[in-house]
């Protein structure tokens, strides 16, 4: 794809997310940040490394989150945890150590800043922990946990 054609994306998604956040959880933002995301699949496997114009086309979307997501990336501070059921979470250690639980489908994360900017202000897409999973998972530097049908319920419980 045109590199140049993320310019465009990106100042649509930036118009977006600042005309007063409609709706950020919108299907575009969404489609742009997908399409970022393989882009940064193909172009890290091949090259080893992210090109400028797809980070700051993620920047632009993700902001002060995209740095920090990237450091817990390259810490490898993402774990996907899957037990022989089939159910599978990730772990993400925050930069303070405090572990969090995240889902990709729903985009969930324990934190606190997913409370509060993703669920309640809504001007959030994601929080960084479900960020540095989701650039891991394009990255392929996810690390693997296996667990017991009985450990991950448990994980789970903690949630509650
Ligand atoms: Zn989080």
């Amino acid at each position: 794809m045109d590199p140049a054609s993320y310019g465009g994306c990106f100042k649509n998604t930036e118009v977006m997310l600042n005309d007063d956040c409609q709706d950020p959880k919108g299907a575009v933002v969404e489609a742009v940040v997908d399409e970022l995301l393989e882009e940064v699949g193909r172009t890290y496997k091949d090259n080893g490394k992210i090109p400028d114009e797809v980070l700051s086309a993620l920047n632009n979307v993700f902001q002060s989150s995209l740095l920090p997501a990237l450091e817990l990336v390259d810490s490898h501070n993402v774990t996907k945890v899957t037990c022989p059921a089939g159910r599978a979470l990730y772990q993400v250690i925050g930069s303070s150590g405090t572990p969090y639980t995240c889902f990709l489908s729903s985009r969930y994360c324990s934190c606190p800043s997913y409370q509060f900017s993703c669920l309640k202000k809504g001007d959030h897409l994601m929080c960084k922990h479900v960020l540095a999973v989701r650039l891991c998972e394009a990255m392929g530097g996810v690390r693997e946990l296996d667990v017991t049908n009985q450990e991950i319920t448990n994980m789970l419980k903690q949630l509650e």
